[in-house]
């Protein structure tokens, strides 16, 4: 797809990457342990409860990625992660006890940090703890993910982790290119990744997706169209291809990167329209605004019924459950909240040690909120606005509520980024490298400052 740079410059700018509306920056700490406890007692107490969904987040990685923009620390030290997993079946006894006992735990997601720094018997623990204080649902109904490093796994681990419950997997790629690979302090050639990929299939992985980044330095359009073919033919079922955020300010590790190697915006978007180009030609169906998937993959499935989710992980195929989040800095969602960990590790033991749930912060909806939730939600998940949902779901007029979004509406109309029908607007083919600047019209706490200290650039 050819651009107008003329066009994209004027879209160019920061801004979220909406996994939440509101964002976290908008998280405060007059939202406690307290009014946590209340979100999850009302959650408990709904008609029908929701299902559950865990996210536990795994810290410690060996070695430092110099791009990288997570809560992590970098460590060799066994003790370190043994006493963290300690700390960690703590929060899960202090969590249970708060949620019914007859809701399902149908989603669990293991991030990081590196959750494989911790080995597999150690892992297999931390499922027996969670299966203690949740009811899990059956194999085939429910999905548990874990995030692998190449690097820090053999054949073997792979396997290990099928066989203690893991049914999908993902992998962070990044880039093939050794020159990339260098620059980003991340060494992982493509026979270690197939090594994994192989042993993932043998065991019977049903899902195993890649994350790659760009924006990296040294990046080029025929190393990045490498890449592609390497990773097409090693055939994850999903990909996720995300912009690189170069924000050393807030991220000191990615000063240790060449700036001046980093792919200004017309590459950018070359390197997002090459992957685009590649993953459709080798059949994959692009989703939202980052992800691919085969055809027959339940996300695929899901966009075509209007019926696909984003959360902190990206796309998701699941009608909403409630999110516990356990884990220093780990996020969670109970019905018209979310909550975030401390994010210290050192503070978040001593609490949960403590006997406390660890909770730093966190924000409960307003009636504004979710009706913005809810516009930025389809606009990142389906393209699309109906404005007679919106208007009869919460009773408003569309068009006054959101008078302010019009001029930027019509403007991205006219660019050809978007079209007008009846029933509301829709994004176009090229409008979905923009959709990011599309959910922005409609977010309430959307600043040029905030978003140029606080956020990765849209392009
Ligand atoms: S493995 Fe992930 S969390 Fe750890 S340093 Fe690299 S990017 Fe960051």
């Amino acid at each position: 797809m050819s651009f107008d740079p003329d066009l994209m410059q004027r879209y160019e700018g920061r801004g979220p990457r909406y996994t939440s509306y509101p964002t976290a920056l908008q998280f405060s700490n007059t939202f406690d342990a307290t009014a946590y406890r209340e979100m999850v007692r009302a959650s408990n107490e709904e008609p029908i409860p929701r299902d559950l969904s865990v996210y536990v987040h795994l810290p410690f990685c060996e070695q430092a990625c110099w791009y990288c923009a997570c809560h992590r620390s970098i460590t060799r030290r066994p003790d370190r992660g043994e006493a963290y997993l300690d700390h960690l079946a703590r929060e899960i006894e202090l969590q249970s006890a708060l949620f019914d006992r007859d809701r399902t735990l149908r989603q669990l997601h293991l991030g990081g940090g590196t959750p494989t720094f911790h080995d597999v018997d150690a892992l297999a623990g931390m499922l027996d703890a969670l299966s203690a204080g949740f009811r899990f649902a059956e194999r085939g109904e429910r999905e548990f993910s874990v995030e692998i490093d190449p690097r820090s796994v053999s054949a073997q681990d792979v396997a290990g982790l099928a066989d203690i419950g893991f049914d999908r997997m993902s992998m962070g790629i990044q880039d093939f290119d050794p020159k990339v690979q260098e620059a980003v302090n991340r060494i992982q050639p493509v026979p270690m990744v197939a090594e994994q990929v192989e042993a993932a299939r043998r065991a019977g992985v049903e899902s195993l997706s890649f994350d790659l980044i760009y924006g990296l330095p040294y990046q080029t359009v025929a190393g990045f169209r490498r890449t592609l073919e390497q990773v097409v033919e090693l055939g994850p079922d999903r990909l996720s291809i995300y912009a690189y955020a170069h924000l050393p300010e807030r991220f000191p590790i990615q000063g240790l990167m060449n700036a001046d190697a980093l792919p200004d915006s017309a590459l950018r978007l070359e390197l997002l329209s090459t992957a685009v180009e590649e993953l459709e030609r080798a059949g994959y169906e692009h989703i939202g605004m980052d992800h691919f998937a085969r055809p027959g993959d339940p996300l695929v499935a899901a966009r075509d019924r209007g019926q696909l989710q984003r959360n902190f992980q990206g796309y998701s195929t699941h009608a909403e459950c409630d999110l516990i989040g356990l884990g220093a800095s780990a996020i969670g969602k109970v019905g018209d909240s979310f909550s975030q960990n401390i994010a210290n590790i050192r503070d978040w033991q001593a609490e949960v040690a403590a006997g406390q749930l660890p909770i730093a912060r966190g924000l409960a909806l307003s009636a504004d909120d979710r009706i913005r939730q809810q516009v930025i939600q389809s606009i990142m998940c389906n393209g699309t606005v109906n404005v007679d949902a919106v208007t009869r779901h919460h009773h408003l007029d569309f068009w006054s509520y959101f008078a302010a979004a019009a001029p930027g509406l019509r403007r991205m109309a006219d660019d050809g980024l978007l079209e007008f029908h009846n029933d509301g607007f829709t994004v176009s083919r090229k409008g979905r490298y923009l959709l990011r600047n599309v959910a922005m019209l409609f977010d309430a706490y959307n600043g040029p400052e905030q978003n140029q200290q606080r956020f990765s650039r849209v392009i």
